[in-house]
């Protein structure tokens, strides 16, 4: 088993001079099982590219290996937040256990929404990610609110009686003639979703 070890070294040491990164990142990620090493490697090459080559590798070694979901996680952990997390999420499949690295990937999302305009950010994950758009909108659809005949249209404040109504992300509820005024982007409540996009945890966690 040493043997084999220091042999995995010397190909490794070798394929650095060759500057062969993506053997070398195998060798230390999949045949070594080093993730430390694996990242102290991309460090070395210091582009965010490296970082993503060796999720790559985690995601799916190929060869009938399982993917390593912790070894993944803990890179998200430790480098997450300077790569572009529209790239991660592309990568992320759905039978990853995501609640393992969504507190990361929300992370990476906040810090670029200070660069970013969020709609915009908002926009190009929902056509990149893998997470089910479609599920997510069901759900988001099934939500509900309860009704009473007192129950008043949060913009007019006219009464909704059996009015066709509409509800914002936020839970605002606006008569049919308040959101043809407001239009989909800002709330009874003043939230501009362009400006002030919601997340929720639940949208980043595996079905
Ligand atoms: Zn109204």
């Amino acid at each position: 088993q040493i043997l084999r070890h220091s042999l995995f070294f010397c190909q490794a040491i070798l394929y650095r001079k060759m500057g062969q990164e993506n053997i070398v990142l195998q060798i230390l990620a999949l045949k070594l099982e080093d993730s430390e090493a694996a990242e102290q490697y991309c460090a070395e090459i210091g582009r965010d590219d490296a970082y993503i080559q060796l999720l790559d590798l985690y995601l799916d070694p190929k060869n009938g290996r399982e993917p390593m979901f912790t070894a993944a996680v803990r890179l998200l952990h430790n480098h997450g937040k300077s790569l572009d997390p529209i790239q991660v999420l592309e990568r992320l499949s759905s039978d990853m256990p995501l609640q393992l690295a969504s507190d990361t990937i929300l992370r990476m999302l906040r810090a670029r929404v200070h660069h970013h305009r969020q709609g915009q950010i908002v926009h190009n994950l929902s056509r990149a990610t893998n997470v089910d758009a479609r599920l997510t909108r069901l759900e988001e659809r099934s939500r509900h609110v309860q009704l009473t005949d007192e129950s008043i249209c949060d913009s007019c404040r006219a009464r909704l009686g059996t009015k066709l109504f509409v509800m914002y992300p936020d839970d605002s509820v606006v008569c049919y003639r308040c959101y043809r005024n407001q239009g989909d982007s800002v709330s009874a409540r003043g939230r501009n979703f362009r400006k002030d996009a919601i997340f929720k945890q639940s949208w980043l966690v595996s079905r």
